[in-house]
């Protein structure tokens, strides 16, 4: 059984905790909002929200550097505004006021609001590779959704989910999920859904990681 963290900083925690603890595999998901409380889990969901405030609060707590190093080796799942943490640039859509502070690792550029005032939320039925039941389509919930821009390390990161037709400017074929190794990220909310499948997913590939490498 495995213990994970929620990021507990701003933003749409609680809806995953929630979540996590219905699962068999979990023994407890808990809140993070220090140090502490992050030794104490073996994998970490950065929820979504507002990615430049959650750096913020996590920057002048002195959080930060330890965030860093948690993201570096453990298994760690961004949603939304969680996944845009994890990218390594933004391409377009961020603060015109210099660089906002990343986490790094996911191996991919991000186009942070891509749908716009066009379309500031709505759901999109998606296929994600992996997950159980795939056939049957994933209802994805895009709230001031970021989308992936450019895959950095095609080597080493995998496409899970795409855009299945266009939505206003964002076309069909535009990526909303992607793992890397030990890192998972969804443009998307699976929180906000019944549908644990996305959950259970995550579980799964950190339990992998865990028994293959940090054992
Ligand atoms: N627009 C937010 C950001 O850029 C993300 C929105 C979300 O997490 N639902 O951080």
């Amino acid at each position: 059984k495995i213990r994970i963290g929620v990021l507990a900083l701003q933003g749409a925690f609680s809806e995953h905790i929630i979540l996590l603890n219905t699962l068999p595999q979990v023994s407890e998901a808990v809140a993070v909002r220090n140090a502490e409380e992050l030794a104490q889990v073996d994998a970490l969901v950065i929820p979504g929200g507002e990615s430049t405030t959650m750096a913020l609060i996590a920057e002048r707590s002195g959080f930060w550097p330890d965030l860093e190093n948690f993201v570096r080796t453990r298994p760690t799942w961004g949603t939304c505004a969680g996944m845009i943490l994890l990218s390594e640039k933004i391409t377009s859509g961020g603060t015109l006021k210099g660089d906002q502070k990343l986490l790094g690792g996911l191996g991919i550029s991000i186009r942070r609001n891509a749908f716009g005032s066009q379309k500031e939320s709505f759901e999109a039925g998606l296929h994600i590779e992996g997950l159980e039941d795939a056939e049957r389509l994933f209802s994805g919930v895009f709230i001031r959704a970021p989308v992936m821009d450019e895959i950095l390390e095609p080597e080493n990161v995998q496409v899970v989910a795409k855009l299945e037709r266009d939505y206003g400017k964002t076309p069909k074929g535009t990526i909303v999920a992607v793992k890397k190794g030990h890192l998972l990220g969804t443009a998307f909310h699976p929180e906000l859904t019944r549908d644990n499948r996305v959950h259970l997913y995550f579980v799964k590939m950190a339990q992998d990681w865990i028994a293959q490498n940090l054992n």
